[in-house]
């Protein structure tokens, strides 16, 4: 194997993968498999199409894409060069932000990505015959278009980057700081007491890790919204507070926070 493969319940395995320490997960039903991501290329997504082979002999059916990234979308290629009728899913925002990034700066890294084929907007379930998997957008956070997956037979859930293992929250230009609390405590309704959680990179964890790291996550909203209050600029942020997390996880966090506060002080006109 190409990666390194944990089975986390029967028919559904987690794959990691160097490079950027980053899951697949492989969910096998009656009607075929459904990959969860696809690592960052071309390549890696051939790679991983010949590790699944290694895992089932089951047609690869559905891919889910747990938000627009490119080490969770490059090998959507691949998979659809060896499956053409696969159907690619991902939240309509990250297919919107994908596009966006496509005709940006980064288009020449994403030109090779194939765009998914169909999208959802909060929920919706895959039916891969004698399993069901739900999807859903539990709110905004490390992106607009963040989507968490429950196997609920197997009691496992696919986190995406809303929840990470093997490094800090990934706070990027693209994230939503002051509302990942509350997507997180959405996702944590969807996390019983035996619950595997697989996080976007790292290790598998546990309503405990993701319980943490909602509390970080929160406190950082929680700073960014009191400093404000304080009249603090975003610029004396990181100076005028302590932070669950090292200067250079919070730069975005704080620029992006900072402009997506509410507007304070706004009054309705009374007359
Ligand atoms: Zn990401």
């Amino acid at each position: 194997m190409i990666g390194e493969v944990t089975q986390l319940a029967e028919r559904l395995w987690m794959l990691r993968y160097q490079p950027y320490d980053v899951n697949v997960t492989v969910v096998a039903g009656e009607a075929g498999l459904l990959l969860v991501d696809t690592r960052a290329d071309r390549v890696e997504g051939k790679d991983l199409l010949e590790d699944v082979r290694r895992l089932s002999a089951t047609p690869v059916v559905a891919v889910v894409n747990t938000h627009w990234h490119f080490d969770h979308v490059g090998g959507n290629l691949a998979v659809l060069a060896e499956f053409p009728d696969v159907e690619v899913t991902c939240h309509v925002e990250a297919a919107r932000e994908l596009s966006e990034a496509q005709a940006g700066p980064m288009a020449e890294q994403l030109a090779d990505v194939a765009a998914p084929t169909s999208t959802f907007s909060s929920v919706r379930v895959i039916d891969l015959g004698d399993r069901l998997v739900e999807v859903v957008h539990p709110g905004r956070g490390h992106t607009a278009g963040d989507a968490v997956l429950r196997i609920p037979d197997a009691d496992v859930v696919l986190a995406g980057d809303l929840v990470e293992e093997s490094g800090p929250p990934a706070y990027g230009d693209d994230c939503f700081p002051l509302e990942w609390p509350g997507s997180l405590d959405m996702v944590l309704q969807l996390i019983g007491p035996a619950t595997t959680v697989v996080p976007g990179h790292g290790a598998a964890v546990t309503r405990d890790f993701v319980r943490d790291q909602r509390g970080d996550i929160g406190m950082v909203a929680a700073t960014i919204e009191h400093l404000a209050g304080q009249g603090v600029s975003a610029a004396d942020a990181l100076r005028a507070a302590e932070w669950p997390f090292a200067d250079e996880v919070l730069a975005e966090a704080i620029s992006r926070g900072y402009r997506q506060l509410p507007a304070m002080g706004r009054r309705l006109p009374l007359a």
